[in-house]
């Protein structure tokens, strides 16, 4: 099914014109839960990922942090329980698990993990990107994939959130495929996403109001529509930024307000490439909601969670796809 995003309630450059110039697009993700392979785009899906290649590892053991820690099957079985315990007392009164489920579901909390944040810790895939499907891909010449990975554990040096990675890939010279990567022993339970098949879907969006120049930045405080009390649209919530899981656009400075994300290698101010959401939508009366999706459905389709409910903002270097990412939490 496809999902689509409903259109803007008002159309805000014929009321500013001006912003036609700070504007770009940017591609939604939406993505649901599925069985997508590695011939597919996704999100917490397998990757086409060449059999002779060794799987990445992340050996930034000084950084890592020991919060949420489980392991990648006792996630899964518990997310399996709490489907299952779900589909069979929806309102979730009373206990809704049984004996032994909760008994299940103690023994993985009293896993003793802490010291295996010490070793390197392979990879998670966080995302493949096929450009057939991805109409704001971006990549080297010749590149037809992106896959995203990240350190599945808090980083101290990265304000408590994942490590990412980009690979860009020509799909037609992998070869045969790593059948089965390997998995990391120890993650936090907060950044495997589940298995997803995307709707990618462009949309239009405007820089974030305080990068924008002040006189264009006044107009828009002064015609006001993001206060609480204000019933008609805001710039902020309905006009500018696209939230959720996206590739390009431009990134909500809410929680810090606009800083500078410049290139460690060559200092150059980097692109925004990719955003991992902690919830695709915001809420019930979130004008972002695809028309297709159920006002009661739950935005949080990935099982990811960024900070106290942010996003996970991932930048490239201009210059060169060969330096590394940098990321903002926001
Ligand atoms: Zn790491
Ligand atoms: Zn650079």
């Amino acid at each position: 099914m496809v999902r689509t995003t409903p259109p803007r309630p008002l159309d805000i450059t014929e009321l500013f014109p001006g912003l036609r110039e700070h504007s770009t697009t940017a591609t939604r993700l939406h993505p649901r839960p599925g069985t997508p392979t590695t011939a597919d785009s996704s999100v917490g899906g397998p990757l086409l990922w060449p059999a002779g290649e060794a799987w990445p590892v992340c050996d930034d053991a000084g950084a890592h942090e020991p919060y949420n820690l489980t392991t990648p099957a006792a996630l899964r079985r518990r997310r399996e329980i709490l489907a299952t315990a779900n589909a069979r007392t929806p309102q979730r009164h009373g206990d809704f698990l049984t004996a032994e489920e909760r008994a299940e579901l103690d023994a993985a909390d009293a896993l003793e993990l802490d010291d295996l944040i010490d070793d390197p810790i392979p990879l998670i895939p966080v995302a493949q990107l096929y450009r057939r499907d991805i109409p704001d891909y971006a990549g080297p010449d010749g590149t037809d994939v992106l896959q995203v990975l990240w350190c599945p554990v808090d980083h101290s040096d990265r304000h408590y959130s994942p490590r990412v990675f980009f690979y860009w890939r020509d799909s037609s010279s992998v070869g045969p495929v790593l059948e089965a990567p390997p998995e990391p022993p120890v993650i936090s339970e907060l950044y495997l996403p589940v298995p997803c098949v995307v709707h990618p879907e462009q949309v239009r969006e405007y820089q974030y109001a305080d990068l924008l120049p002040d006189d264009l930045r006044e107009q828009l405080d002064e015609w006001g529509g993001d206060d609480e009390d204000d019933e008609g649209p805001g710039y902020q919530s309905d006009l500018s930024l696209a939230p959720g899981w996206k590739v390009g656009g431009y990134a909500n400075w809410s929680l810090s307000d606009p800083h500078p994300v410049d290139c460690e290698v060559c200092g150059t101010a980097m692109t925004l490439t990719f955003t991992a959401d902690s919830a695709d939508w915001n809420g019930t009366h979130c004008s972002w909601r695809p028309l297709e999706e159920d006002p009661d459905t739950s935005p949080d389709t990935v099982g990811v969670q960024i900070g106290r409910g942010y996003s996970l903002y991932a930048f490239r270097c201009p210059e060169s796809f060969d330096h590394p990412p940098a990321t903002a939490m926001q």
